[in-house]
């Protein structure tokens, strides 16, 4: 039979730290302190499957469990030497809940059980003060009758502050034992009233009402959201802690505190933490007190005249740190931990690894390694790879009020303030006037391009994380909130509609890409600071890493910003972004609408030098390292004239009707275009302009090579294939261009023809593929789309209430979901190699950044991942996370 309890006290316990699973963060680290000897009250842990059995049994706990409970019981009193419900040194028990991961205050506790009628008068003859007795039994029936009996606690608070009104009383320390006995009686005749129940006197009955609602609370509303914000299992359940009671309300030596064994925020060596004088851990947190510091150093840092524990308890305290110390070298991480002083005595009453800011996680990390507590490759683990965006864009200063007028997905880390625009075009205006500005559009299109450079922050109120604003912002490194669906933009009015207010032009708004928040007005911001701790940990990762890290960028500044992030090539290079810039539109727009092929290269003709000196430009940034770029990808009809004033002009360039124009635009609509006239299918109903673009890249790539010196070897990357004729013949026309340029310039030029594969059938297929293909990039954007049949800028509109309901866990564009699109990146790699065993394979879809997707790279064995310029860091440290944590596997 499965074992339900496990004890500890006295040095002994039945459990460890590794049991967390079975025993919850909490039961298993008091296990833990338990056997280091520390000082921690004896009790015993109900495990976490106890809770499922709770469920099943229709909210019961069933008799065997009863039975080992009254055992671990027993336990308890022979190790503190009371007796549960005894007349006489009664033992009282706290009951806390305690999950796998910690779920900060979102389930139940219940201190002080045990206590009656009876029993409040042993406690205050035990302890010589009646006062106290009294004062924990309403703090009991308190805190029952809102945890296991359902009152809401706020409506004995009202009595607390009649009392004190009719006794003149400010403060309740001021209050008696028989004050508090009044105030203990009007409660229970509260309880009467409100539930026809008399407040429980049987001290069992306590105990199972308490367990019973600790189970519970596993299933309270805010948990349950709690749970999916988190990602955490729904079917772990909570353990339950039950522990003797200590008190730190015992008077004026005693007190109760909790404290970081370093300092969370900045990560200096230096207990932190604050604790209250006479008082119990509710009190704490609470707020109704201001707590102390636990240091002199934090008390004079904070300019506080009230004493620290160090001066007011001087012995607990010398032990406190002493544990602290010893909690660290066991552990080897910053602990974060709660204690009670009991008339001087220290006791422990949990510890486990802190939470703490990214520059802490870091300082921290590398000092430990310093202090040969852990290893380099220890260090590189303990931090979170997502959270180095913090360090690397502005954020808001955690400690403003945030006014919130609407929210949606965090698309493109970091935070802007600016006046609100609606145009791409205002957006522009805005910058050249140094005038900070948000760019606000339902969704973007190439054509904001311009104003999305311009504009300080992006917010979108349509779209999901591979939309177009989302892909865009990213790569720039502008803070960018897509799909913000509780907003509405009324462009005729220029206004944008938020929760409860609605805001013009010029308004000013701050958003938060990090939290896909968008708050009202300008708000404090902290600018990035890349320490030196940073580039330690850094390094250490790109000792481990096995994959490259390339970047998806489309200009100069762009590779730039990438390469002094560590980025090692260019993995995506999207070319239409260049068609859209200044004059390109006009003379892009004549080419499509060429009525032959003649006009069409007249128009590329001019379109080539442009090219050219765009790669020109990449290729010297990136000086010889690798660059993939990628033909001419999106739908043709994007680059149409749309209103009547563009069509007017554009006819009159060149030399048409308006209205044969608008039939030609007409011709051109597409119903479905992400499944359309796209990527590869383009460059073979108009291969001149693959002729262009290869052209350009040959040419950039010799005058690269001269003015670097480094040999430039080209990627083009052929998009949208899935027949193996596909590629080939667009390959032809490359190869044709190439000899030609080669001839010209009298020199070979070695360069790569691949393929992205972003396609079902192209990953099926990918064996044949591969006889053209010289290097595969797996686009899992697009890939993610054409395997569920899910468009991608239509997916927010229902993604969410899919996580929502439990129908998916994540969402496919942002993580890879391994099962369908990951087994098919597997079969095409595996398929792949089979026919060029040295073929080289990357990601490039927005899963290039993203960590776990990562991590299905380095399994698969990828060649590199390749992501926008701000997550070069967090692939770089991903990526040896994955070589690490999959070694420790083996
Ligand atoms: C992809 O589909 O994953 C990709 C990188 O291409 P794009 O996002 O430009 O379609
Ligand atoms: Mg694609």
């Amino acid at each position: 039979m499965t074992k339900l309890v496990y004890t500890f006290g006295n040095g002994q316990a039945e459990g460890r730290a590794r049991d967390h699973d079975v025993l919850g963060g909490k039961g298993a680290n008091l296990a833990e302190m338990c056997s280091l000897g520390l000082p921690v009250p004896p009790g015993f842990t109900i495990i976490a499957d106890a809770c499922s059995a709770y469920y099943a049994l229709g909210r019961r706990i069933d008799a065997g469990l009863k039975d080992e409970i009254r055992r671990g019981l027993e336990t308890i009193e022979k190790a503190t030497g009371r007796q549960f419900g005894a007349k006489d040194r009664p033992l009282l028990l706290s009951v806390r809940s305690g999950a796998r991961i910690s779920m900060p205050g979102m389930m139940d506790t219940v201190l002080n059980l045990g206590l009656n009628d009876e029993t409040v008068q042993a406690l205050g003859h035990d302890a010589g003060d009646a006062r106290f007795a009294w004062d924990s039994y309403r703090r009991f029936i308190q805190m029952y009758a809102d945890v296991v009996m359902g009152l809401d606690h706020e409506i004995f608070e009202e009595i607390l502050e009649d009392q004190k009104a009719r006794l003149g009383h400010e403060l309740e320390t001021e209050l008696t034992a028989s004050d508090w006995q009044q105030v203990v009686s009007l409660y229970k005749e509260l309880i009467e009233e409100e539930l026809g129940e008399e407040f429980p006197q049987d001290p069992e009955e306590q105990l199972w009402g308490a367990i019973g609602a600790v189970f519970a609370s596993w299933m309270s509303a805010r948990a349950v959201t709690y749970r999916q914000l988190h990602n955490i299992p729904g079917g772990w359940g909570t353990a339950v802690n039950v522990q003797a009671m200590v008190f730190g309300n015992l008077g004026n030596a005693s007190a109760t505190g909790v404290a970081f064994t370093r300092n969370p925020s900045t990560g200096e060596r230096s207990l932190y933490g604050e604790f209250l004088v006479n008082a119990q851990g509710e009190d704490v947190v609470a707020g109704i007190r201001t707590p102390q510091s636990i240091t002199e150093e934090g008390r004079i840092n904070s300019g506080s005249d009230r004493p620290s524990l160090e001066k007011l308890m001087p012995e607990a305290f010398e032990e406190l740190t002493h544990i602290c110390t010893e909690l660290e070298a066991h552990y080897r991480d910053m602990q974060d931990i709660e204690f009670t002083i009991e008339r001087g005595k220290l006791w422990m009453l949990q510890t486990r690894s802190g939470k703490r800011s990214t520059k802490a996680a870091m300082k921290i990390a590398v000092d430990m390694v310093d202090e040969k507590l852990i290893t380099e490759e220890q260090a590189v683990l303990r931090i979170e790879p997502s959270t180095l965006d913090q360090l690397l864009h502005p954020t808001i200063d955690p400690r403003v009020d945030r006014q919130v007028i609407g929210t949606g997905l965090p698309a493109s880390p970091g935070a802007a303030t600016g006046a609100i625009v609606f145009t791409a075009e205002e957006a522009v205006e805005a910058e050249e006037e140094g005038r900070k500005v948000i760019l606000l559009r339902v969704e973007t299109s190439p054509e904001d391009i311009h104003g999305m450079h311009a504009a300080e922050g992006i917010l979108t109120t349509r779209g999901g994380m591979t939309s177009h604003a989302a892909v865009v912002a990213r790569g720039m490194g502008v803070p960018c909130v897509v799909g913000a669906g509780t907003m509405r933009i009324d462009l005729r009015n220029e206004r944008l509609i938020g929760v409860g207010v609605t805001l013009k032009k010029g308004d000013i708004i701050t958003i938060d890409g990090s939290a896909g928040q968008v708050l009202r007005g300008e708000v404090p911001m902290i600018q990035p600071e890349l320490s030196g701790d940073f580039g330690r940990i850094m390094g250490w990762a790109d000792r481990v890493r096995r994959m490259t890290v390339r970047t998806n960028a489309d200009t100069p500044a762009d590779a730039r910003a990438a390469r002094a992030f560590g980025a090692e090539g260019i993995g995506l290079c999207r070319t239409e972004h260049m068609f859209f810039e200044g004059e390109r539109i006009h003379v892009m727009r004549e080419m499509i609408l060429a009525e032959d092929e003649k006009g069409r290269r007249a128009a590329l003709d001019k379109l080539l030098p442009m090219q050219r000196l765009d790669f020109t430009g990449l290729f010297t940034v990136m000086h010889g390292l690798p660059v993939t770029i990628r033909l001419l990808d999106p739908p043709l009809h994007e680059f149409l004239p749309k209103t009547e004033e563009e069509v007017v002009d554009v006819a009159a360039a060149m030399g048409m009707e308006a209205a044969a124009l608008r039939q030609r635009v007409d011709a051109l609509h597409e119903f479905n275009p992400m499944l359309g006239h796209r990527g590869c299918r383009l460059a073979i109903s108009h291969p001149e302009i693959v002729e262009m673009q290869a052209r350009a890249i040959f040419e950039a790539a010799i005058a690269a090579a001269q003015e670097t010196g480094a040999a430039v070897v080209p990627e083009i990357m052929v998009p949208l294939v899935g027949l193996r004729s596909e590629l080939d013949y667009v390959k032809e026309r490359i190869d044709a261009v190439a000899g030609e340029v080669m001839t010209e310039a009298g020199m070979k030029i070695d360069y790569l023809v691949g393929t992205m594969i972003e396609l079902p059938r192209a990953a099926l297929r990918a064996h044949k593929i591969a006889e053209a293909a010289e290097f595969f990039s797996f686009g899992t954007n697009d890939l993610t789309q054409t395997t569920f049949g899910i468009s991608r800028d239509d997916a927010s509109a229902f993604i969410p209430t899919y996580q929502r309901k439990g129908i998916i866990e994540h969402d496919p564009f942002i993580s890879l979901d391994f099962e369908g699109v990951g087994e098919l990146i597997s079969i095409a790699a595996e398929r792949g190699r089979r026919t060029r065993n040295d073929m080289k394979l990357g990601i490039c879809g927005e899963h290039g950044g993203d960590p776990a997707s990562i991590h299905f790279c380095e399994t698969i064995g990828l060649d590199y991942v390749s992501c926008s310029p701000f997550r070069v860091p967090i692939a770089r440290l991903a990526a040896a996370q994955a070589v690490i944590s999959n070694a420790q596997r083996r």
